[in-house]
């Protein structure tokens, strides 16, 4: 019985208890969202509401202009101001119909005094601050008296308040002051002819101590919406704007970023003064004084929880959220003269306090070196000159060598209740921004470890917001992925990728997004994925062209670039040592590289280590087979190459394998072309060039220095026939067959069958070529296209660690591109 009572009262005090809503200016765009607005209000459940407004979208921008405009004179003021007229009168017509008379009158007077108080301006030709500042709070005004109308006209009982009546505020250094006193006392005189239970109020504008009108700063109605929620002693504050609440990042910036479901009012207060516009800084001193959670909400998705702000928030992840605050710049106080020396830090806060600059960042190395402070871009040149004077004495007799001033700086702040007390918060955030080369100028953490601030460049800071986001699995590793050479392994590739990619994202937080595709006829190119229909994306192709493609992969906003050559071009070789020196990574089935010239080799490595990228070619020995990966995991432990023998041809394996002297060579090499085994042209395979490229490569990643003219290569392929054309080639092979018929009957009659072989002997020799070997040697017991690599090392010396497996055909050789492209993402922090 008593928890009935007790529920019935419950549901009496939440009925009575006051929401205050707080509509932005996207939620009030137009006629029709104004209508939106008005159909929420009226299914919300509580019956005492206030609601705050601001100005229709774009308003308070174009009044500002106009006010900007009149003051230096220009004519055209006018045209802004009366598509401003146009707008709001329109609306009224369509919010009102037949019922619009009174609210389009109202709306003619404000606007001619309007046009008075800008032509006086223009003809003065100044508006002072405050002046301008005033006029730019008129939209408020108007969006408050249209909803009003709207609602009254649909029988809803709203009182309207313009702030102004009751609003009163001290302009202060760090923004506009609630005077509570002077505010309440004209709150109270105001309900008193206003008692209703609903109100429309106008969000941003107020009055100042000398009865002046004036406003609470860019995005004040947040301000006046926790300003009126603590008068009405509301339960609740609901911002409502056009994102589903406060996300992880600036979502035009990070596509990623993710809603928080809570979040404390400290983290609310940091990520808002870093920048985060969804929400004004100013807003949580009134609701933290009352303890009212505020939540951020969808205008266009009601149903939507959004995210609540209170003092608690919860406990999930040390970073809530990043955000970027850009127009700065920094200053460096350096110089031996303050070490040791006490008081060095005040006096630059002193010294730019006195200018009137605000800092934004300070940070001290702890060898006391050098100051440096973060500043406003406007205020910067301002802030020099303060600490010139005040380091007059310093500057003068080189105790401080220099003020130094960087311009173009952001910074990036990582924000979190729970990074105090996490160890390795700091160093996962500086791992990221390494990764992706950013040059990280200055770092700050505060002491409450709810905040880590970081000064960069301009031009990376939108890398380093999307590499840190990933970093804290805020959203999955994103990898800028670009194609060249779609053919068969290209493509098959491609549809590997775009087949686990869904697995990827959601098991491993990596994210491959394929922005480019280079053929030799074009350039397919998207801002987000080509996903997996680039083939039928003809529409788009135009000219093939490397330096667009590169241009198009290398986008500011993704932290990380890996090309995928695909192509067996030598032309394209040539720009590796360029794309690995930039940091983007280079993975490769493409074995000129690997076997080209030694110098350009050289080269390509010096510039992966110097641009800290990758540079990966498994699949250019064995196709997917680890053999490679196997060879660099025994020399990383620390053992050493002493022999390596395989068979590194699929096609001569295959054809070996089935040679026995029944069927004529020349026969079998005809039925592997058919079956697709061979290259177009089967005398690449033959000549064993292939071969011993794979051979070089192998050695080379053992730190021999070979070229391919160092290896002894036996051809299969005959002298004569070495310059015919294929067909030709291919019709005269038979005259060749009692050759190679005579060495097989010898081998055969000695016990021992034939093999195409590569082998880097101990000595160091280097050789292809036919071989005999015992009929129980591992290379003469293979299947069809099978390779097989036998590595003799210090470790494995008796018995060598053999890889054995096929060896040939797109698929698996587009699944060893495929591994080398996770291994590299899993160095870029993926969870593979
Ligand atoms: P309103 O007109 O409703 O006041 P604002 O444009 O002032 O809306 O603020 C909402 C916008 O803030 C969003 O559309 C979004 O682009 C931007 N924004 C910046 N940082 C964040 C963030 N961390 N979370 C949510 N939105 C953000
Ligand atoms: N209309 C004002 C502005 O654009 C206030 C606000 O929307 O919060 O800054
Ligand atoms: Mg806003």
């Amino acid at each position: 019985m008593n928890a009935v009572v007790k529920s019935v009262e419950s549901l009496h005090a939440a009925a009575v208890a006051v929401v205050a809503h707080k509509f932005g200016g996207s939620s009030l765009a137009d006629a029709a969202r104004i209508q939106h607005v008005a159909q929420l209000l009226r299914t919300r459940p509580e019956s005492r509401q206030v609601v705050v407004v601001s100005a229709m979208r774009g308003v308070t921008d174009a009044l500002l202009a106009i006010a900007d405009d009149a003051a230096s004179g220009h004519a055209h003021w006018r045209r802004g101001f009366d598509a401003l007229r146009r707008r709001h009168l329109d609306t009224a017509r369509e919010l009102l119909g037949a019922v619009a008379g009174p609210t389009c009158e109202w709306l003619e007077g404000r606007f001619g005094e309007l046009a008075e108080t800008i032509n006086a301006i223009a003809v003065l030709r100044g508006a002072g601050n405050g002046m301008a500042e005033a006029i730019s709070g008129n939209g408020e005004v108007w969006s408050a008296h249209l909803l009003h109308a709207y609602l009254h006209a649909h029988g809803a009982d709203y009182a309207l308040l313009d702030a102004r009546e009751v609003l009163v505020v001290r302009r202060e250094e760090l923004g506009a002051a609630v005077d509570w006193d002077a505010t309440r006392t004209r709150f109270y005189a105001w309900r008193k002819s206003n008692p209703h239970d609903r109100v429309v109020v106008t969000g941003y504008i107020a009055r100042d101590e000398n009865g002046r009108d004036c406003v609470l700063g860019r995005n004040g109605s947040d301000f006046s919406g926790a300003i009126f929620a603590a008068l009405y002693d509301a339960a609740e504050l609901h911002i409502w704007t056009d994102v589903d609440g406060v996300l992880s990042a600036d979502p035009r910036i990070e596509p990623e970023a993710v809603t928080l479901a809570a979040m404390s009012y400290n983290e609310a207060c940091e990520l808002a003064y870093f920048g985060a516009k969804v929400i004004h800084p100013q807003t949580m001193a009134p609701a933290i004084s009352a303890g009212l959670p505020i939540f951020i909400r969808n205008t266009f998705k009601p149903a939507h929880p959004g995210t609540r702000i209170d003092a608690v928030g919860d406990a999930h992840g040390p970073v809530k959220g990043l955000t970027l605050a850009h127009d700065l710049a920094l200053l460096n106080v350096e110089g031996t003269g303050m070490l040791g020396v006490p008081g060095t830090a005040e006096r630059v806060f002193a010294a730019l306090r006195a200018s009137r600059v605000s800092v934004v960042m300070i940070s001290q190395g702890s060898s006391e070196h050098s100051i440096c402070c973060v500043v406003k871009a406007a205020e910067a040149d301002t802030a020099r000159a303060a600490l010139e004077g005040a380091f007059a004495r310093e500057l003068h007799d080189g105790q401080i060598s220099g003020i130094a001033l960087t311009r173009d700086i952001s910074v990036l702040a990582a924000v979190g209740d729970h990074m105090a007390g996490v160890p390795g918060v700091a160093a996962r955030l500086f791992d990221a921004l390494a990764r992706s080369h950013v040059n990280i100028r200055a770092i700050a953490q505060g002491a409450s470890e709810r905040n880590i601030s970081i000064a960069l460049a301009r031009d990376q800071a939108m890398v380093a917001l999307r590499a840190a986001h990933a970093a804290f699995w805020l959203s999955p590793q994103t990898i800028s992925v670009g194609l060249i050479g779609p053919g068969k392994v290209g493509a098959a590739l491609l549809d590997q990728i775009s087949a686990a990619a869904p697995r990827l994202r959601s098991n491993s937080g990596l994210d491959l997004r394929l922005r480019a595709i280079l053929s030799t006829k074009y350039l397919l190119a998207d801002e987000m994925d080509l996903g997996s229909n680039w083939r039928d994306r003809d529409a788009d192709f135009v000219d093939n062209d490397i330096d667009g493609f590169l241009k198009h992969l290398v986008a500011a906003h993704l932290p990380h670039t890996v090309i995928v050559d695909c192509s067996g071009s030598d032309a394209v070789v040539e720009h590796y040592a360029q794309w690995l020196g930039a940091g983007i990574h280079v993975i490769t089935p493409n074995k000129q590289a690997g076997a080209g010239p030694l110098e350009r080799y050289r080269a390509i490595r010096a510039a992966a280590l110097a641009g800290g990228a990758r540079f990966r070619y498994e699949a250019t020995v064995g196709a997917g087979l680890p053999i490679i990966q196997t060879l660099r995991d025994l020399l990383d432990t620390g053992d050493e190459l002493v022999a390596v023998e395989g068979i590194f041809s699929g096609t001569l394996a295959w054809l070996f394998n089935r040679f026995d002297g029944s069927v004529p060579f020349s026969a079998l090499v005809h039925e592997a072309h058919a079956l697709g085994y061979t290259e177009p042209d089967p005398r690449d395979d033959l000549s064993g060039i292939d071969v011993a490229r794979k051979l070089v490569i192998l050695a080379r990643e053992a730190g021999r220095a070979l070229s391919l003219a160092d290896v002894a290569v036996e051809s299969l392929v005959p002298d004569s026939l070495r310059d015919a054309g294929r067909d030709a080639f291919m019709a005269h092979l038979a005259e060749f067959d009692a050759v190679i018929a005579q060495r097989h009957a010898q081998a055969h009659s000695r016990g021992n069958v034939l093999r195409y072989v590569a082998r880097l002997d101990r000595d160091g020799a280097a050789s292809v070529g036919l071989l005999e070997l015992p009929r129980t040697h591992t290379f003469a017991n293979l299947r069809l296209t099978d390779n097989v690599v036998q590595f003799t090392t210090r470790r494995y010396c008796d018995n060598p660690l053999v890889v054995k497996g096929p060896g040939a055909g797109p698929e698996v050789t587009a699944a060893g591109v495929f591994a080398d492209l996770l291994r590299v993402a899993a160095s870029l922090g993926a969870r593979i």
